[in-house]
């Protein structure tokens, strides 16, 4: 059930002073030891780390937050708690809308990003369709209320109910031969996409490069041959190459990679459809750089022009982002549960009541998420040195990692914290909700809410209860222990 209340301000807290400009990180990189043992339990004293200087002097505030917001989420919902907001998602899905196209443009939610009901109603009332991952995502976006023709499966293992998604209206991209001949097998004729593998990939990190010969995702480009003999075979309809690279993936290579795909499509005279993918970068932090949407769609578009006069055929563009939708668009607002020190050639260490069973990205990339500080019925002036951690029992559960070095500890400037702060990690919209080491330590699954266009926030998903953590397990008969 939704519930809503209006934004109050009986919070006790100075909020004008906390807005924004109260809120800040520096970033101090410490070096650790490298390649050691990354899940070594309560290792953190085992890596031999010493400061260096600051690398970075960069300031972050709340995104779109305030203090008093985040404060009430903390009071009112409880932490940890991601919150959405629906005025962000709404323009990055009106930004991704006006993706230059020359005859046509299908935008797909790549729904992995983040799966909860609220985000999926949002992008179908804003004319989204959807990009799904696997057969459970399918059923998640009918049941969010999405038709089954706006849904369109790439996934990396073909679920045995996939006929009666085919039957339904439901859209897949074969990814690899085995697929389309299981296709091809079931349903003769049918209408179907194929994702290739052009060759080539290009990822923010080599976990999120799903393109070229280390890649096992879609059909490997020099296989065509093959794929027209199946399609043959069962008299399938290709109505669509699907090609993508990454996430986070190099604009230049992107659009070679396009044009690698436009290839692929003239080998395919009834496919009339060419979808590119996701991986359009965000900045979620200053110093990293996002896909200007305009800029890389744009040749793109006149490769479409050129295609449609050398073929006599004007492709439909698709184009399938996750992150870039919803990246920014969501905050996890936690509490300060303890502040520990390991003395002075050591750290001072912000232990969160949330960690890697919400915001994995730091642990498993070395991604960097902004933390702010929001100091609870106070203002402070002070600042600090902080590593800020989660509650898991494991040293990689770090949150300020330094750039792509999981392992690697960042001290950051914050305002001096105390217990019962709250901390908001920023840029969680991507690939934490849905991609957590979830019920590790038995942790529940956080609560999450959505943020309105007037400021209320709106609970789109409750804090498990713990019994449903175990509720699927099964006691053994007490006869058989003895
Ligand atoms: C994950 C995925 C996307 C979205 O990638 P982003 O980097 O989040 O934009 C798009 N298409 C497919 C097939 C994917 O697997």
């Amino acid at each position: 059930m939704m519930q809503a209340y209006v934004a109050s301000s009986s919070v006790h807290v100075h909020a004008q002073s906390l807005r924004g400009e109260r809120a800040w990180l520096c970033g101090t990189r410490v070096q650790g030891a490298r390649g050691g043992a990354y899940a070594r339990r309560g290792a953190v004293a085992a890596l031999t780390m010493t400061a260096t200087a600051p690398v970075s002097q960069q300031q972050y505030a709340l995104r779109f937050l305030d203090a008093e917001t985040a404060l009430q989420v903390q009071q009112k919902v409880g932490t940890p708690c991601y919150v959405y907001d629906m005025k962000s998602l709404r323009a990055q899905a009106e930004a991704m809308l006006k993706f230059p196209n020359a005859f046509g443009l299908t935008v797909r939610y790549a729904m992995k990003a983040a799966p909860n009901v609220a985000v999926l109603q949002l992008f179908k009332k804003m004319g989204l369709h959807i990009d799904a991952s696997s057969g459970y995502e399918i059923r998640r976006a009918l049941n969010a209320g999405f038709e089954p023709h706006k849904i369109y499966m790439s996934t990396q293992e073909l679920p045995a109910d996939f006929k009666e998604f085919l039957d339904m209206g439901v859209g897949i991209n074969a990814c690899s031969l085995s697929q389309l001949e299981r296709i091809g097998k079931a349903c003769p004729g049918a209408r179907v996409g194929l994702r290739f593998n052009p060759g080539r990939g290009s990822g923010g990190t080599g976990k999120t490069n799903v393109g070229g010969p280390d890649s096992s995702f879609g059909i490997w480009h020099e296989l065509i041959p093959h794929v027209q003999q199946i399609v043959e075979k069962y008299g399938l309809n290709v109505e669509k190459i699907h090609t993508h690279i990454g996430s986070g993936s190099d604009p230049v290579v992107w659009q070679e990679v396009s044009n690698a795909s436009l290839g692929i499509a003239a080998q395919f005279p009834s496919a009339t459809i060419l979808n590119l993918g996701g991986g359009y970068k965000v900045a979620r932090t200053p110093t990293e750089k996002g896909t200007d949407i305009q800029q890389c769609g744009e040749p793109v578009k006149q490769a479409f022009e050129k295609f449609a006069s050398d073929h006599g055929r004007q492709l439909k563009l698709e184009v399938e982002p996750g992150t870039f939708l919803v990246a920014n668009c969501c905050s996890l607002v936690c509490t300060a549960q303890d502040v520990v020190s390991t003395g002075a050639s050591g750290h001072e260490f912000i232990k969160l009541d949330a960690g890697m069973t919400e915001v994995l990205r730091p642990s498993l990339y070395g991604a960097v998420h902004p933390v702010v500080v929001v100091p609870r019925g106070r203002t402070e002036s002070e600042s600090q040195k902080y590593v800020v951690v989660g509650h898991c029992c494991e040293s990689g559960d770090l949150i300020t990692c330094a750039p792509g070095e999981p392992e690697t500890l960042m001290a950051v400037s914050l305002p001096k914290t105390v217990i019962g702060d709250a901390v908001v990690v920023e840029g969680v919209g991507a690939y934490c909700a849905g991609m957590s080491t979830k019920n590790y330590n038995s942790f529940p699954e956080a609560a999450e809410v959505m943020l309105d266009l007037s400021g209320k926030i709106h609970v789109v998903r409750n804090r498990q209860p713990a019994e449903q953590i175990w509720q699927n397990e099964k006691a053994l008969d007490d006869a058989l222990l003895s």
